[in-house]
């Protein structure tokens, strides 16, 4: 018959984790009593083993949801704290301290906490059992304990003493039946006494004559009735030096002696029901007995429940099957996929053209930094008309400084660290670029997915960084000394030179437009910029220092003025420079110390292709290569399934998708589970009418 038990705890085990739903939970035996009733020693007594919290400060604050499981082919005697993954704790002491601790972490202003903790002792020597210990009822409220406690307490109990829960009431056998706090808040959810045993323990605490009275009580009567223990062994200080394997034997012979040695008051002609080992074995039956009674209604509620969640997976998920290891498994190709298409359109091209960009820039400050240096006025022009061309600075072709200009700019160029430059540009171009396909990928959702996609791309990258830096820098080297540029770079050169500046004037006239508009438009920034200019021409003085103002503007507004002057002479500037490229002067390479402008770009793209080169080996390939096989290994079939799991579950929408498959799939097991179970128990019972 135990197999039965043994089935159903299982099942228990399996629907606690579909879901809190009580019409769903299969019936447990709820351990109730005051504090020091004897509670503890009663479970203790049951299991063989010391093992609950024990300290006179509220040491019971959660639930303990004790499965006991007998494993009668194995000696071993060890416990298990599922939901913290910990197996096999064969010390019991050491489940002591672990359900201390688990106590203990709950506040001393909460007190109390509904949260079950979830234990399982597998031994030979206990029984099929499925308990539930909890906080003791207390009488007075103590010292830093809050005033509702003793309110918090028999609440958390009213919800666990509920049908179709077994209700074992423990009350001490030295104080009053009708004091016991346990038996009173049994009456008020089982009024009619059919679900409750009683235990009353200290029976050796109480005249043998009383004590059988009590187990004789018609005041409280309880179809289930009542059992008298003695759960203490007799010396604390001798069962240490026992050990305690042997508290089982110790009590039963503690119990056994007092009991048979009153003989009228608890021998078997006195039909009281008296020891651990007749709780024990009541404990069993009443426990398969009301798991049974419970099975149909339970395996009703599962159906409906299953039907449900069946209905759910339909309607919003289509039926579409999932699972934490597929998602990771799809979503890890489409975006390998995606990398894929990308590598395609990236290339030397690409990457010769992010390089270019670079270089313009820097092309661009060395120019200001070398020729136009100086305030157009000592130019010498003051509004750029094509006529004015002949009024550039002047370069003598065979003028020194020019050569030397020139050579000094090309040189700051080949010298600037090409070689770095380049690589980080490719570099983080790579990893903007990740990130973009992260963000179009399912990955967006999975913080811990994402980052470890981002390590993966800058660890390659970092890896390769200081070698391909290196390998470019190299191969650039003999520009340092020498550039020869061809006719047809040239006019390249030039072409290109002349959009770079045009994009400048553009960019520059743009931030004068937005500048106008901020002041209220072109016609006040004229007034401004007129006063700025008569100002700096000496025409007019400030006074002061004109932060705080002057000619009648505000100083917010001069220092608008001073930047709008400022992108004035700038865009004058640059068209100067622009024509100057566009000039005829420019058109050959045999004027190339009039058009520095030209020849640079010309040197900038050599440089660019040149790098180009050795980054594509070095460092693309290299990414291109690796990159999809550092994925699979931080992501793809080197996760645990918990992994997996977790990473599945930061998606809500996956999480839900998941979850009502897990509900389904475990409703169904449990079903399976529960309907053999029925067949198994109708033979049983054919074979007990039959036998
Ligand atoms: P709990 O607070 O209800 O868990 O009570 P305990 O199991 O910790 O017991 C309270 C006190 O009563 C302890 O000192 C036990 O040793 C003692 N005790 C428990 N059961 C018995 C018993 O059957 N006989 C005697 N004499 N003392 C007992």
């Amino acid at each position: 018959m135990m197999v039965l038990t043994k089935k159903m705890i299982e099942i228990r085990s399996i629907l606690q984790k579909v879901g809190q739903s009580s019409s769903l939970a299969l019936p447990s035996i709820v351990v109730i009593g005051s504090q020091s009733s004897g509670k503890s020693s009663v479970l203790e007594a049951l299991v063989g083993h010391e093992f609950l919290p024990k300290g006179s400060n509220m040491v019971t604050r959660r639930p303990i949801e004790l499965t006991l499981v007998n494993t009668p082919e194995s000696g071993d005697e060890y416990g298990e704290f599922p939901d913290l993954g910990l197996r096999r704790i064969s010390d019991f002491s050491s489940i002591q301290r672990t359900l201390t601790e688990l106590n203990t972490a709950v506040s001393d202003a909460d007190c109390v906490s509904d949260d079950p903790i979830h234990l399982t002792i597998y031994s030979p020597n206990v029984p099929d059992l499925s308990l539930i210990d909890l906080p003791g009822y207390i009488q007075v409220v103590g010292q830093n304990q809050p005033l509702q406690l003793k309110q918090k307490i028999s609440e958390l109990c009213d919800k666990y003493i509920q049908p179709p829960n077994v209700i074992l009431a423990i009350s001490a056998a030295d104080v009053d039946l009708a004091n016991s706090t346990a038996l009173r808040a049994s009456r008020r959810v089982d009024p009619r006494g059919e679900r409750t045993i009683g235990v009353i323990t200290k029976m050796d605490l109480v005249d043998p004559t009383r004590g059988a009275s009590i187990l004789n009580d018609k005041q409280y009567p309880l179809r289930l009735g009542y059992v008298g223990v003695v759960s203490k062994a007799p010396s604390a200080q001798g069962l240490f030096k026992m050990g305690p394997t042997n508290l089982m034997s110790a009590i039963t012979k503690h119990e056994n002696s007092f009991f048979s040695s009153h003989p009228l008051e608890f021998g078997p002609d006195a039909g009281v029901n008296v020891g651990t080992t007749t709780l024990r074995k009541k404990l069993m039956h009443v426990l398969e007995q009301t798991m049974s009674a419970s099975l149909q209604t339970t395996s009703n509620a599962i159906r409906q429940e299953l039907e449900e969640a069946t209905y759910e997976f339909k309607v919003q998920y289509n039926d579409r099957p999932l699972s934490a290891e597929s998602y990771l498994a799809e979503s890890l190709d489409t975006f390998k996929h995606s990398f894929k298409q990308f590598t395609e359109g990236f290339g030397r091209p690409q990457m010769r053209e992010l390089l270019k960009s670079e270089l313009d820039q820097k092309v661009l400050d060395l120019l200001a930094a070398r020729y136009w240096n100086k305030p157009i006025t000592d130019l010498s022009v003051a509004t750029p008309e094509p006529d004015h061309i002949a009024d550039l600075p002047k370069a003598e072709p065979d003028s020194l400084y020019w050569h030397r200009q020139l050579d000094a700019s090309a040189s700051a160029l080949t010298k600037l660290g090409v070689g770095r430059l380049a690589t980080t540009v490719v570099a983080s171009s790579l990893q903007t670029h990740v990130d973009k396909l992260l963000n179009n990928s399912n990955f967006a959702s999975h913080p811990f997915a994402r980052q470890a996609i981002l390590e993966a791309a800058s660890t390659i990258l970092n890896e390769r960084f200081y070698s391909t830096s290196d390998q470019v820098e190299n191969c650039i080297k003999p520009f340092k000394f020498e550039i020869d540029i061809e006719e047809r770079e040239w006019s390249q050169g030039r072409q290109h030179a002349g959009e770079v500046l045009k994009k400048e004037l553009h960019d520059c006239e743009a931030a004068l437009g937005s500048l106008e508009s901020s002041v209220g438009g072109r016609r006040k920034m004229k007034e401004v910029i007129n006063f700025i200019d008569k100002a700096r021409k000496g025409d007019i003085v400030v006074e002061g220092d004109g932060r705080s103002g002057a000619g009648g503007f505000s100083a917010a507004l001069l220092t608008k003025g001073r930047e709008a002057v400022f992108l004035r002479d700038r865009a004058d500037i640059i068209k100067m420079r622009l024509m100057a490229v566009k000039s005829k002067q420019c058109a050959s390479i045999k004027n190339k110390y009039y058009c520095p402008e030209v020849f640079l770009d010309a040197v900038a793209s050599k440089l660019a292709s040149t790098a180009v080169l050795f980054l594509n080996v070095e460092l693309l390939s290299e990414f291109y290569y690796n990159f999809p096989r550092e994925l699979d290994l931080r992501l793809g079939r080197h996760l645990t399934e918990d992994e997996a799991e977790k990473f599945a579950k930061e998606d809500p929408k996956i999480r839900r998708h998941l979850e009502v498959i897990r509900r389904k799939e475990l409703l169904e097991l449990v079903l399976e589970k529960m309907d053999s179970l029925r067949q198994l128990e109708g033979r049983e019972r054919d074979r007990g009418t039959s036998g």
